[in-house]
């Protein structure tokens, strides 16, 4: 039975995600999850499997769409694979791409060189050293080669031989609907290695790599967004010992992704940064000056005479580097009039003195107002 919980939020993403988040996103889970981080783990496993599920989904433009319309019912006949009942291995293997290419069978390896798994990790930073750049300390756990057996998974002075089920092959066929179609598969008892382990590795059990917890100073540049990543290279995981015995191959990368954290004054709009500025309406009538802070020091605003409620003023240059040419954005101040919720007994004595002397009729916004309510009732009459 496949899953009965919403895909997005298996994912953790938003409905409105993109290829690219869901990607990510998946890239992540399954690095979490993944059997040979979680041995013995069956709720990973089982998480592991329920986001394969939600990827293949929703990474199919047209399957989301009938997700996204009727739900799980939406998906019924239409073709998907039963995750629950495949080796996460060969899950693995089916995603190869998302993973940096790192799978068995992968591009990489056609071209004799294995590559290990990129990882994700993510690191959250403020608007400030969204303003300054700055280096972030990120602390993930990624499987190593293990030091005693370097990577080969047999006890040290241990010889392996040769697997009885498969026959050296690394591949056995299966035939599946009474004969109609045979599927090879990978050899489950030795991995498609060929070959079995006769004495275990103490240190890895076998597995020839070991989780291992790994910090490092990682440089975030000014101007990144919430969601980009910046990419170590070489920092992923090396191979797994079935593609590159000895601990051989190229290490895949880590890639870090920033999450820039709500700030309590300022919120960002691409390079600008937006602020919202309460003024009263005599300040919003009569124009006034009010000194406000920047993410960086504070500036003076100009209110303009007459400036109407929501009216925005630019302060140049105020804003966050550009990513790429580092050139500053604005800060856009929005003026909000607020009408005071109480009066004393003069302001009140002034503004009844001020209402006399108003004359509605030569404001514009009500001007136009009424013309349009004329131009609607004599509508209605005719
Ligand atoms: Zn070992
Ligand atoms: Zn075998």
């Amino acid at each position: 039975m496949a899953t009965t919980r919403d895909y997005y939020e298996v994912l953790g993403v938003e409905r409105t995600a993109n290829g690219d988040e869901i990607k990510r996103s998946y890239r992540r889970l399954a690095m979490k999850y993944h059997p040979d981080r979680n041995p013995g783990d069956a709720e990973a496993e089982a998480k592991f499997k329920e986001a394969a599920e939600a990827y293949e989904v929703l990474s199919d433009e047209g399957r989301r769409k009938s997700y996204d319309q009727y739900g799980h019912a939406g998906l019924r006949g239409t073709p998907g694979h039963d995750f629950r009942s495949m080796d996460p291995q060969d899950i693995f293997s089916m995603f190869d791409e998302i993973f940096g290419g790192g799978g068995r069978g992968g591009r990489r390896r056609q071209q004799g060189v294995a590559r290990g798994y990129d990882l994700e990790t993510q690191v959250e930073i403020s608007l400030e050293q969204v303003l300054s750049g700055t280096t972030s300390e990120v602390d993930f756990t990624r499987l190593d080669v293990c030091e005693t057996c370097h990577g080969d998974g047999a006890k040290p002075g241990t010889k392996r031989t040769a697997c009885q089920t498969c026959g050296g092959h690394g591949q056995v066929a299966q035939s599946g609907l009474g004969g109609m179609f045979r599927m090879v598969t990978t050899c489950p008892t030795c991995r498609g290695q060929g070959t079995v382990i006769t004495e275990p590795c103490e240190t890895c059990r076998g597995q020839g790599r070991l989780p291992k917890r790994r910090r490092l100073d990682v440089k975030i540049p000014p101007g990144i967004r919430s969601g980009q990543a910046v990419a170590i290279r070489g920092e992923g995981e090396p191979p797994p010992p079935e593609q590159a015995p000895g601990g051989q191959g190229i290490r895949g990368d880590l890639h870090v992704v920033v999450r820039v954290s709500q700030h309590k004054v300022f919120e960002r709009d691409g390079d600008n940064l937006t602020i919202r500025l309460p003024i009263s309406f005599t300040q919003a009538a009569l124009g006034a000056k009010v000194r406000i802070p920047t993410l960086d020091g504070e500036h003076e605003v100009v209110v303009p005479k007459a400036t109407q409620h929501g009216r925005v003023v630019k302060v140049s240059g105020q804003g966050l580097p550009n990513l790429r040419n580092g050139r500053r954005g604005d800060l856009l101040v929005q003026l909000m009039i607020e009408i005071p919720q109480r009066l004393t007994a003069k302001q009140e004595t002034l503004l009844r003195e001020y209402a006399e002397t108003e004359d509605h009729s030569v404001l514009p916004e009500t001007q136009g107002f009424w013309n349009r309510i004329k131009d609607f009732i004599a509508g209605k009459e005719d």
